[in-house]
């Protein structure tokens, strides 16, 4: 667009006060809050601004900024405003267990579990048998012990009160050794040795980033060492000259010292991954069989279901665990036990798993069934008569997220989508804005959209959002 006709259009957007005059503005302002009423009639007008800054061709006509088609976008985004401010968003990303939108979902029959207990009373603190005072820990204790071989478990709000709970119940004011590769930052700033700290446990740093070896624990070891951390670097990897001591050597030096050995999985996956040509994950079932004391990891990770943090081990550990006065803090709730219990449920059925929970689909979705949705998804977004954009299909790599596999690369199909007359960021920022909001990412120029992590209906949205926002403005 010349610039005297962007200047031009800047001179004919209308100003704040002026629209406020305008009748179905001021009916609003009979309905709504004033501060309601001026803070979105600031942010359409700011809107357009942006839109016309940013268009390089002349696609607006005098039309778009007449004060009925203010009016309107406005009164539209005034009864948006009823909408809940935690709502569903299409994760068009790849990124599987994305912690920003709310890692694993939860399949229909776990959704009808939860669904019972939340509206009826429920045996969450009762014994039936014996009709008194029963422990809400109980009703996953069995089933996960019988998924994984470990003696007990209990389970807390999430993994960082899992290692937090672990840590000062069997450290408090004494030593744990922990490899200096391992000393790990997790997403949302849940840094290693800061728990550690607020644990009472006072951290060892032992070996280098790059090599730690048996020998450096076994030096570390005095009268005030409590505990051996393992820790699972779970989103990065260092490659090259690098050795990290086996979980099964460090528990043989734990015996050898009589000193408890825990390890920190982060995301515990209880499936192979390996068969379905993942790279290997260690599971939770073989860190339990190496003998290791205690084991955390969280519920909504590869697990695949609600938030929580999952801690198994040696029944005299995780009883002193369980009477650790912090429990009460961190408890999990009923709802998230509900769903906990389901989604166990579904382990116990075996491979069908990998078809039932979300998280577990999307990771082992065939290539052949990625290219068969997006074809479709193509196929509805190409639109011949409107040459404001190009789309295309794209080879990409999807990512497991959640700190799991951070070096597997997951081959994936991405639509790609390049404006003519608005720049990338703007298409990015209103499929964003959109509802349901849509999530994407930038690259090369293009929006992107993983069809990997899309879910049922979610084709269609989006659909129905690129037609919208590419449709000649004020229709
Ligand atoms: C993700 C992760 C945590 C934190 O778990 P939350 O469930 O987010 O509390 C702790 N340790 C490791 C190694 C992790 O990967």
């Amino acid at each position: 667009m010349e610039e005297k006709d962007r200047q031009r259009f800047l001179r004919l957007l209308p100003s704040v006060d002026k629209i406020l005059q305008h009748e179905r503005v001021v009916n609003l302002l009979g309905e709504y809050p004033r501060w309601l009423v001026v803070k979105m009639t600031q942010q359409v007008v700011e809107e357009e601004r942006k839109v016309i800054l940013s268009c390089d061709r002349n696609l607006l006509s005098d039309d778009c900024l007449n004060l009925e088609c203010f009016s309107k976008k406005i009164s539209e985004r005034i009864s948006a405003c009823g909408q809940m401010s935690l709502k569903r968003v299409i994760n068009a990303t790849g990124i599987i267990v994305h912690t920003n939108l709310g890692r694993s979902l939860l399949n229909h029959e776990i959704l009808k579990n939860m669904e019972k207990i939340a509206s009826s009373f429920s045996n969450l603190e009762y014994n039936l048998e014996q009709g008194k005072r029963g422990s809400r820990y109980t009703h996953v204790e069995d089933i996960l012990c019988e998924l994984t071989g470990a003696e007990a478990a209990l389970v807390v709000n999430n993994n960082a009160g899992a290692v937090l709970i672990a840590l000062n119940s069997i450290a408090s004011n004494l030593e744990v050794i922990v490899s200096r590769g391992q000393l790990v930052e997790i997403g949302g700033s849940f840094r290693i040795p800061d728990v550690m700290r607020e644990s009472g446990a006072k951290l060892i740093e032992v070996g280098t980033t790059n090599k730690t070896h048996l020998i450096d624990y076994k030096r570390a070891i005095n009268d005030q060492t409590a505990l051996l951390l393992k820790v699972h670097t779970s989103n990065f990897q260092i490659i090259g000259f690098t050795s990290e001591v086996k979980l099964e050597e460090l528990v043989d030096l734990g015996r050898e010292y009589s000193l408890p050995v825990m390890e920190d999985l982060g995301s515990g996956c209880f499936i192979e991954l390996g068969k379905f040509g993942l790279t290997r994950e260690p599971t939770v079932q073989e860190a339990i069989q190496s003998g290791v004391d205690v084991v955390t990891f969280s519920g909504d990770k590869l697990l695949g279901g609600p938030q929580a943090g999952i801690i198994l081990g040696k029944e005299k550990i995780i009883e002193r665990i369980r009477k650790n006065p912090i429990n009460r803090a961190l408890r999990i709730d009923k709802l998230t036990l509900a769903a906990l219990e389901s989604t166990l449920h579904l382990y116990m059925e075996g491979e069908s798993v990998v078809e039932r929970i979300p998280t577990l689909r999307m990771l082992t979705l065939p290539l052949v069934e990625i290219e068969k949705r997006a074809k479709s998804l193509y196929r509805r977004l190409r639109d011949k008569t409107n040459n404001s954009f190009h789309v295309e299909i794209k080879d990409d790599i999807s990512r497991a997220g959640g700190g799991a596999l951070p070096l597997q690369d997951l081959p994936t199909k991405v639509i790609a989508i390049k404006p003519v007359y608005i720049s990338v960021d703007n298409l990015e920022e209103r499929l964003r804005r959109y509802n349901p909001p849509v999530i994407s990412r930038i690259d090369d120029d293009q929006v992107l959209l993983d069809v990997r992590t899309l879910q049922k209906g979610d084709a269609e949205i989006i659909g129905k959002a690129v037609k919208s926002i590419f449709a000649p403005p004020c229709k």
